[in-house]
């Protein structure tokens, strides 16, 4: 808590991943599993590019 007695705010829902298709961190990159069934993480642009669903979404 800040002295004015509010708290900064923090996306916290956000987190922040390393996208293993373009080497870089992410605030949108999501676990999918890659053509040999790996778990990475892929952010948003790499997941349309690549076509990569994330494992969370996949029925
Ligand atoms: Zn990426």
């Amino acid at each position: 808590m800040k002295s004015d007695g509010t708290y900064t705010t923090i996306p916290r829902s956000v987190g922040i991943a390393w996208c293993a298709w373009h080497q870089g961190y992410s605030v949108t990159a999501r676990l999918v599993r890659d053509a040999a069934g790996a778990r990475h993480f892929a952010c948003f642009s790499c997941r349309e590019a690549y076509d990569l669903v994330p494992i969370a979404d996949q029925p």
